[in-house]
């Protein structure tokens, strides 16, 4: 049996898998493959939010942010199915804490943000329940678009600039020497870099070779409401509340929110919603915006989200020699695929980096570290 050979293979054809094909192969001439089990971006990439820059993201370095920015802005100008929306993000509070915590945040980071107290909000003419509203904090620079179309972009680039996409499933891995050789469902390939962009699977993947790292799987859920009157909404985000929000196409209105609950089996989830999600979401719409008050749900889904002990993704080598992480993006991997992909191709090709690679060094983690696992909707 023939044995194709490649310099690199990334398990995962998510956004950060396309994300760490398209650097690779637009970085160096070698030949790459990207191997998807099921079909690209239909996982937590295909699930989520769509979310680039909201207020959250100045907990990324400036570097990091702006590099995802342009490379989503850049790939936009060459792809017309891709459209950026320009928004303006709005943190709202609903509690006296809450408030202290968003005046502490726009102390911390004037430039950025700017504080309303409640009589402040209520002279404005957002559609916000400014009665429940304790005080919101506002990000005018919040940006989202279709995580599918992007992730379907990046990887028609990839394919054009010579990278191999193969649906098919890793189902063993063995090194041979100083080569992988990769089993799946239709083969062998070998390589003599691998890189683990599995997401939610990212923990199963790294058995197969004895590697343990403390990334765990968890479920974010999002609701599509169908408002009884047009809403004209902008970006929210509740950390009270545990939820998060937009305008979507037409009139609808996007409420997610993630949980804590573990993902044991990831194979073994179901994307239907919790009960306790939609009730938590029908009592809570009309405190974010009464003309949500009788909104019906249209649709929604769950999807598979990941979480580490510092909320940092793990970006790097690993313990075994050409062996790369790039997973546990708590929720914002969307939003950092860039990053991923351009700090993992620098790592591997022993480049000067473009970004500081210790807060992601998967080393900066004990093997045997155990956590909980924790909603980035609660973030403040
Ligand atoms: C409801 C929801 C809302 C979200 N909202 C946002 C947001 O607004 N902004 C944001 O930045 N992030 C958001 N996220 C998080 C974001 O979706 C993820 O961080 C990101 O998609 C992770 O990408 P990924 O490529 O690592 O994972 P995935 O998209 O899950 O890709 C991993 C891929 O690996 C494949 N795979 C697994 N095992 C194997 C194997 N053995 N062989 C071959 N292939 C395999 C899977 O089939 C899958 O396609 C949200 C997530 C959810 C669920």
């Amino acid at each position: 049996m023939s044995v194709n050979e490649y310099e690199l293979i990334v398990i995962g054809g998510g956004i950060i898998g396309a994300s760490c094909g398209w650097h690779w192969v637009n970085a160096t001439n070698a030949d790459v493959l990207i191997l998807e089990k099921d079909q690209p971006a239909s996982k937590a990439t295909g699930r989520s939010a769509g979310h680039l820059n909201t207020y959250a993201s100045h907990k990324f370095p400036s570097a990091i942010r702006e590099y995802c920015i342009e490379f989503y802005q850049e790939l936009s100008c060459r792809h017309d199915e891709i459209t950026i929306h320009h928004d303006q993000d709005y943190v709202l509070a609903h509690s006296s804490e809450g408030a202290d915590r968003l005046h502490r945040l726009t102390e911390a980071h004037p430039d950025t943000f700017t504080y309303l107290d409640s009589d402040n909000l209520q002279t404005t003419d957002v559609p916000f329940n400014t009665v429940e509203t304790t005080a919101a904090l506002t990000f005018d620079r919040a940006l989202h678009s279709d995580p599918y179309s992007l992730t379907t972009a990046m990887l028609s680039e990839f394919r054009s600039a010579g990278g191999t996409l193969k649906l098919d499933s890793v189902t063993d891995i063995n090194t041979d020497g100083d080569r992988f050789l990769v089993n799946t469902t239709d083969g062998t390939y070998r390589s003599e870099y691998l890189v683990n962009a599995t997401g939610a699977w990212s923990t199963q993947t790294n058995s197969m070779l004895d590697i343990s790292l403390p990334i765990k799987a968890r479920t974010s859920q999002i609701a599509i409401l169908k408002p009884d009157r047009q809403l004209d909404i902008p970006m929210f985000h509740c950390p009270d509340l545990g939820l998060y929000g937009r305008q979507e196409l037409g009139d609808d209105v996007l409420i997610g929110g993630g949980t804590s609950s573990f993902i044991p089996d990831p194979n073994g989830f179901s994307t239907t919603v919790s009960e306790s999600f939609l009730v938590h979401v029908s009592e809570s719409s009309d405190r974010i915006a009464n003309s949500l008050r009788d909104a019906r749900v249209a649709e929604s889904w769950a999807g598979r989200c990941t979480s580490t002990p510092d909320r940092n993704p793990l970006v790097g080598s690993t313990s075994l020699s050409d062996y790369y992480i790039c997973a546990g993006f708590n929720g914002a991997g969307v939003a950092r695929a860039p990053f991923a992909g351009k700090l993992v191709t620098e790592l591997i090709l022993d480049q000067d980096l473009s970004f500081q690679p210790e807060p992601y060094a998967p080393s900066r983690f004990n093997e045997a570290d155990d956590f909980k696992v924790k909603s980035h909707s609660t973030d403040w």
